[in-house]
């Protein structure tokens, strides 16, 4: 047993803790957990065990403890798809969104290289206008047009996308559309289908037979705090991306079947305060065909690029907050239950239900009302599966960011799992004990048990994490070229 160390005199905390750390048993290894989470923020501890037994012989081939971590725990990547939670499992995100579409559009991963013939198209799908607002609209020769306030906006003026006149402006509409987006999806692919088998002249029966349509999607919010959509559309032929498409299934007749699905996906909501409401797309929708190679054109790459980039933006760029703004003690009702079953004001948040007041959020006024028209909604028991206190500061949207149809490409579940196999099998491979037979796989049986701890580094793990972040960031520099999203 080792002494411990007089570390009084070191005066940085994170200084003190590293010492600590350089004096376990295996200094070597701490760093190179903290090197596996390349950076992540805010990684979680886990205690547990995983043990691989022969089941013939009952002999154990391989086992991992994070008791004998030197730090008496396992560190794993967080995960958080947004950049401004972690800068460094969002590239990752970004990348494996990356590989997804890509594999969907060129093959690849376990897709068939023939998909890049396959007719295939990068949709744009808008929510409509609830009212004026400031923009920059430009000419056929690039000159920008005055905004309908009469003044010409720069392209980083804050007040564009906001109302011109915000006490006109509706707002209720703006946050049911938002609250609403994601179904409005799913029923456009309804309809696309539908669509489809009547521009062809055929049953939807007959068409399914021989055609699958396969998407992937991602939500990107607007500067007017909307949401829109962007999406890789695929046809396959009846048993998914290893057939081709029959030859009638053409682009032009996507792109005409999108136009009609777009016009006639519709909700309608009702309630007793606002009354019938319509949720439908804007008129402003977009039909390009992705072509394999080409200069300056939509490409696989290309189409693959922007999709990675918007599913990491999240709505950050409306300028709202990252966090949810539903107090949790009281989950948004602004009172608890008493011991006499009575309702007591929430202490946490003072009865208000918010964790942060959202007068004092630090948004523009055209986010605030968005968000106080959310809370105010989020009242009203007809939108309780809204869950608008929730989702408040996202403006309403509630729906998955990115997504796709099952036939579409890999899933990011999988790239996930690899990545953890081959992470967990360094693991093991650095604790591998020796001496032990080459054992035939098959008859492996695999337990494990695995409990959260916390959260995040050791002040010495920090500093350590710091200097990975250093070492990523001054790689990227040097690499010129490449893959941009890895
Ligand atoms: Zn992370
Ligand atoms: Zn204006
Ligand atoms: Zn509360």
């Amino acid at each position: 047993m080792r002494r411990p160390l007089d570390l009084r005199h070191v005066v940085s905390a994170g200084l003190r803790d590293l010492i600590e750390l350089a004096n376990t048993n295996d200094f070597n290894r701490v760093t190179e957990q903290v090197r596996n989470l390349r950076g992540c923020t805010n990684p979680v501890n886990l205690h547990g065990w995983t043990i691989t037994t022969d089941s013939a012989t009952k002999e154990v081939v391989r086992s991992y403890r994070s008791e004998d971590e030197p730090s008496g725990r396992l560190l794993t990547t967080c995960g958080n798809r947004r950049a401004s939670r972690c800068p460094a499992c969002s590239r990752v995100y970004a990348a494996d969104t990356y590989h997804l579409i890509r594999a969907g559009l060129s093959g690849g991963k376990n897709v068939a290289e023939t998909v890049r013939d396959h007719p295939r198209a990068f949709v744009t799908l808008t929510a409509p206008s609830f009212g004026p607002v400031h923009n920059r609209k430009t000419d056929s020769t690039g000159k920008t047009r005055p905004c309908g306030c009469g003044s010409h906006h720069t392209e980083d003026d804050p007040t564009l996308g906001t109302p011109l006149d915000p006490a006109t402006y509706d707002y209720t509409g703006a946050v049911l559309w938002n609250a609403h987006a994601g179904q409005l999806w799913g029923r456009f692919t309804t309809y696309l289908r539908r669509a489809l088998a009547e521009h062809l002249g055929m049953t939807q029966k007959a068409l399914n037979s021989a055609l699958r349509v396969s998407f992937a999607k991602v939500a990107e919010y607007q500067k007017r705090g909307l949401v829109h959509f962007h999406a890789v559309i695929r046809f396959d032929g009846p048993d998914g991306h290893t057939t081709s498409p029959p030859p009638w299934a053409t682009f032009d007749a996507l792109q005409v079947a999108v136009g009609l699905a777009v016009e006639r996906a519709r909700l309608t909501v009702e309630s007793d305060a606002i009354g019938e409401r319509v949720i439908k797309w804007g008129d402003r929708f977009k039909v390009d065909q992705i072509s394999a190679l080409g200069d300056g054109e939509l490409t696989d790459a290309k189409v693959a690029g922007y999709v990675a980039k918007y599913a990491t933006k999240s709505a950050e760029g409306t300028g709202t907050v990252d966090r949810t703004l539903r107090c949790r003690p009281c989950a948004g009702r602004g009172y608890v239950l008493g011991p006499d079953r009575f309702h007591d004001r929430c202490p946490d948040c003072d009865g208000t239900g918010q964790a942060e007041p959202i007068k004092a959020l630090p948004v523009q006024q055209h986010v605030r009302q968005m968000i106080r028209t959310a809370w105010a909604l989020g009242h009203l028991p007809e939108f309780a599966e809204l869950k608008l206190w929730k989702w408040a500061h996202m403006l309403g949207f509630r729906g998955h960011f990115s997504s796709k149809s099952r036939a579409y490409s890999t899933t990011l579940g999988a790239l996930r799992d690899v990545r953890r196999a081959w992470r967990l099998a360094q693991a093991e491979a650095s604790r591998a004990r020796v001496g032990l037979p080459a054992t035939d796989e098959t008859s492996l049986v695999t337990a494990s048990s695995w409990t959260y701890l916390a959260s995040g580094y050791r002040p010495g793990e920090e500093l350590l994490a710091a200097q990975v972040r250093h070492d990523i960031a001054h790689a990227q520099r040097i690499k010129s070229e490449g893959d941009p999203w890895l």
